[in-house]
């Protein structure tokens, strides 16, 4: 939190406490060689390997009594082993270690192991392969049905994407999206996705289909690209897509990291004809003001407070948010319905479409197309 630290301390005192660091850990660190500072709160030291060293007792000596604020100092480290390795790669993988534990409460020390370089070379073969995966048409949309629960039919559907890897094999989004999303990469492929969703909605009309609403995830990334309002207007044209068949859905992390750019894309698409879903309201990071000023068609609960509901057997949390979700004239849907109790327990109380798997996972293309005519 050395950010926090500058502003209630000061520059100076900050400075100060970062000479203090220095000469702690160089003080308590064992059989210290050589060390220095990385960058603004990071330091890098070499030590000697000792095999019964208890890093436990070390840990609160150093930032004991430094500041009055409590300062937590984390540990990432490093065997350097293999010296034919550059020390710069040596370090990286320290901090590696170090980002794993990042705000993570009670754990001061990570290794870096066999696990984190396997998880680092999984992400190196992602980003070598992505360019090439999306022209290869590697990255596949699935479609899970929204079922209303006015008509009983599938009233709705979101594009999940999948990755189908020639040599990885099957790859859910948990594992390559938050890494297009720090590379940047995630733009293209949610335009990629919209596009598809384009085609699909286009090919039910044409296959004489139920033609139901399908959206697609937009990343907060996505936002800071300043020609994605467009592109996405653009694509529906480019099949003739009536635009309110085209939803997208929004998290409210996109709506806080920058607000009025969120704000005037919101507004730009609403302007052009396509529906906004705020996507996992509810879940840790939303919050009532976004409901204020953020445009919206649709509120998605997450799944996890519906789960909370069922376990504790107590609707009262949902129910309160379909209700203040009428009253702001958005339409609901509840995600992740897994139990025939919780669709009744949704109905009774107005919610207007469930997303789960008790009414259907994910489908291909195919699965999902003839699901619209059961
Ligand atoms: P999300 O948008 O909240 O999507 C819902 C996730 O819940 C999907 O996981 C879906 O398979 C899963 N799910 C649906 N029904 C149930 C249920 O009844 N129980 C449980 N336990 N889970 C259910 P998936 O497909 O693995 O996607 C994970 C996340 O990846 C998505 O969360 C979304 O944030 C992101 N994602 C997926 N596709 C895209 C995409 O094309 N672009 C972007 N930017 N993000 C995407
Ligand atoms: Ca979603
Ligand atoms: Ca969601």
């Amino acid at each position: 939190n050395f950010k926090s630290l500058n502003d209630r301390y000061g520059r100076q005192n900050c400075d100060q406490l970062l000479h203090d660091l220095a000469d702690r850990l160089t003080d308590f660190l064992p059989d210290f060689m050589a060390g220095g500072r990385v960058s603004s709160d990071t330091f890098a030291f070499l030590i000697r390997h000792q095999e019964d060293h208890d890093w436990t007792t070390m840990i609160p000596r150093v930032s004991k009594g430094l500041m009055s604020a409590h300062i937590s100092i984390k540990y990432g480290v490093v065997e350097y082993v293999d010296r034919t390795l550059a020390s710069s790669l040596t370090c990286d993988r320290a901090i590696m270690a170090l980002e794993m534990i990042k705000g993570v409460f009670n754990v001061d020390v990570a290794w870096y192991d066999e696990k984190l370089r396997k998880k680092q070379l999984m992400e190196h073969a992602i980003v070598e392969t992505m360019q090439q995966a999306l022209e290869e048409h590697q990255f596949v949309v699935y479609y899970q049905p929204k079922h209303d629960l006015h008509t009983d039919t599938t009233g709705a559907a979101e594009a999940l994407v999948r990755w189908i890897h020639p040599e990885l094999g099957f790859v859910s989004p948990g594992a390559f999206i938050p890494l297009f999303e720090r590379n940047g990469f995630i733009t293209q492929l949610d335009l990629y996705i919209c596009e598809e969703v384009c085609k699909e909605i286009k090919r039910c009309e044409e296959l004489g289909l139920p033609v139901v609403p399908i959206s697609f995830n937009a990343s907060r990334m996505d936002f800071d690209a300043l020609t994605f309002t467009s592109d996405v207007a653009n694509l529906a044209d480019k099949y003739g897509v009536d635009r309110s068949l085209l939803h997208v859905e929004i998290t409210e992390t996109a709506y806080s990291e920058s607000p009025e750019r969120v704000i005037t894309a919101l507004e730009e698409l609403r302007a052009n004809g396509f529906l906004i879903e705020l996507d996992d309201f509810g879940s840790g990071y939303s919050s009532l003001s976004s409901l204020n000023v953020l445009p919206l068609d649709v509120m998605k609960l997450d799944m996890s407070i519906i789960r909370q509901a069922a376990e504790l057997n107590d609707y009262r949390i949902v129910h309160s948010a379909i209700q203040m979700a009428q009253f702001l004239g958005l339409t609901t849907v509840a995600e992740g319905v897994e139990t025939k109790d919780e669709a009744q327990n949704l109905k009774e109380l107005g919610c207007d479409l469930i997303q789960g798997y008790y009414y259907s996972r994910p489908l291909r293309q195919s699965e999902f197309e003839s699901h619209l005519t059961e």
